[in-house]
């Protein structure tokens, strides 16, 4: 592991861009993946850490353009309390609510899940079926600078993303979803609790009558990122919900995707997880 020359804990993002601009440095927020992935020495520290945790412009959840604006320190204990979360994207809530302990929750933040890039990180699934987008703030030229790339495109394999070294995740923003949507959110793991997914699936959609419209389907550890699994979202488009169409959704989203096989699960097993809570979750959709 590199030594750590200099810790700085800026009061500003402006401070924050500032300093990421002048060298490198290691970004921390909650520390629940920085913190382990140290201690296994799978992490190496740049010579400059930042702790983010004082900046004020990067906490809070506010609406915005009828869009949720989420600090990228927003805990994920704060996600599942928030009244504006559980209204404008409750498939986010829902995964807060299956995601770890409380006492990781209340560290572990919205910002670290989506930068540490796991393809089974539980926030990556709801925000990717709810079309979130990312905001990055930098200071390339002394002027403080925000660019906002969807989340799909934000993001590359396990543990990469399009972050530039000088820039650092501000906030994430949410379309609200809309008052006919329906929404699902199941993830599976080897245990109830605790656990880190062996297959996520996030569903949302607008209900009318019995057929699915703007259906997003985000699948979780089943590719080098969370997916959409658009063969199923096309099977479903507009059709009522009767078993064929779900048995031949359930079967696309199967066959579109092509896990690996690790200690959490095999491919085929995945495959098959992902077929039976995929048409689990549309018989549930259909009967309510
Ligand atoms: C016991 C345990 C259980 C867990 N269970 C789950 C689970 O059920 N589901 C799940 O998805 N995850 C789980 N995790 C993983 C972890 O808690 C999450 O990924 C968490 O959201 C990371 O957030 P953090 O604030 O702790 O990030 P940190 O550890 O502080 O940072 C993670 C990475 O993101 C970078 N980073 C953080 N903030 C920014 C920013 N604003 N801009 C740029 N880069 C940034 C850091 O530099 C680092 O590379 C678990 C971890 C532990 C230890």
């Amino acid at each position: 592991m590199a030594e750590i020359e200099r810790v700085l804990a800026p009061a500003s993002l402006d401070e924050a861009a500032e300093a990421l601009a002048a060298g490198e440095a290691t970004l921390l927020a909650g520390g629940t993946d920085l913190m382990p992935a140290s201690h296994a020495g799978k992490v190496r520290f740049a010579p400059m850490l930042i702790n983010l945790r004082r900046i004020a412009e990067l906490s809070g959840i506010a609406v915005e353009d009828g869009e949720l604006r989420i600090g990228t320190l927003v805990t994920i204990a704060e996600l599942l309390g928030d009244e504006a979360v559980r209204e404008r994207c409750p498939i986010l809530a829902e995964a807060a609510d299956h995601f770890a302990s409380p006492q990781i929750r209340n560290a572990a933040t919205i910002g670290g899940n989506l930068c540490n890039a796991s393809p089974a990180g539980d926030m990556l699934v709801p925000l990717l079926a709810a079309g979130a987008r990312v905001e990055l703030a930098s200071k390339p030229d002394g002027t403080l600078v925000r660019r906002v790339l969807p989340l799909e495109e934000f993001l590359v394999g396990p543990g990469r993303t399009r972050r530039r070294p000088d820039e650092l995740l501000a906030t994430v923003r949410v379309p609200a979803a809309a008052p006919d949507a329906i929404w699902r959110f199941f993830k599976s793991g080897t245990r109830p609790a605790l656990d880190i997914s062996a297959v996520s699936i996030g569903l949302l959609a607008r209900k009318a009558g019995n057929a699915l419209h703007e259906v997003r389907i985000a699948l979780g550890a089943v590719a080098p990122t969370v997916v959409r699994a658009r063969a199923a979202e096309a099977t479903l488009e507009g059709r009522v919900l009767n078993p064929e169409t779900m048995e031949a959704a359930a079967c696309a989203a199967r066959d579109e995707v092509h896990p690996i096989s690790d200690v959490r699960a095999s491919a085929w097993y995945r495959k098959e997880l992902i077929h039976n809570m995929l048409r689990r979750m549309l018989s549930d959709v259909a009967e309510t």
